[in-house]
């Protein structure tokens, strides 16, 4: 297969994952809408396309297939173009994000999200441990390079309304970037865009 990387992209990939419920998907779709990207709901995909090996009867969910979702998402993200939400990271190959949103909630916050989503207590209380334990934010800073990767609050609407502003302006800014630097690049470097700053973290 032709593996694309980023110097054949015009448009960035994003990530954005962070323990259930710390407001992934809410985010993602905002942040798709309005820079005109691919919103990808991973744990969507993975349940319509049957990229799982059946159910996990304890955890009362999915056991996900990594090379399939990995199969399955390759030539849309050689395209660029992706705000790419799920809750686990470390699979995915790194060549396929620019930039790694982790976001975080506070562990009340998080109770009463779950709560209000109908989680069964052992699911709550996994998921609020997680969040405690800062699991996602380590998997994602064992996975991709520290620079790429931001932690950011996000308990408010104000806050998801800045995260979602800093994201959209960090995309344009990437694109504009690399538009400036492309053509014809061949690997000589000289020409190559300098990567825009990322947003600021927490
Ligand atoms: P995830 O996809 O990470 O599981 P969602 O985006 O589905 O999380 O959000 C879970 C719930 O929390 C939703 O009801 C959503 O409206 C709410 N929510 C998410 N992020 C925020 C936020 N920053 N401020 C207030 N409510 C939020
Ligand atoms: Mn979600």
């Amino acid at each position: 297969m032709d593996l694309k990387t980023e110097d054949d992209r015009s448009r960035p990939n994003i990530l954005v994952t962070g323990t259930p419920g710390s407001g992934k998907t809410c985010t993602s779709a905002l942040i798709a809408e309005r820079c005109g990207f691919a919103h990808v709901n991973v744990t969507e995909l993975v349940k319509a396309e049957e990229l799982h090996d059946g159910m996990d009867e304890k955890w009362d969910s999915l056991i996900l297939n990594d090379d399939k979702v990995c199969d399955h998402m390759e030539e849309m993200m050689g395209e660029g173009g992706n705000v790419v939400d799920f809750h686990t990271c470390g699979f995915f190959p790194e060549r396929w994000f620019d930039l790694i949103l982790v976001l975080r909630a506070d562990n009340t916050v998080l109770f009463d999200r779950l709560t209000k989503r109908g989680y069964s207590p052992h699911k709550i209380t996994e998921n609020v441990q997680c969040e405690i334990m800062q699991v996602v934010l380590q998997e994602a800073r064992d996975s991709y390079a520290a620079e790429r990767v931001h932690e950011l609050h996000s308990d408010s609407l104000e806050q998801m309304e800045a995260n979602v502003e800093r994201a959209v302006g960090w995309a344009g800014a990437w694109i504009a970037a690399k538009g400036e630097g492309g053509g014809g690049g061949d690997g000589g470097g000289g020409g190559a865009a300098a990567a825009p700053s990322p947003p600021g973290g927490v």
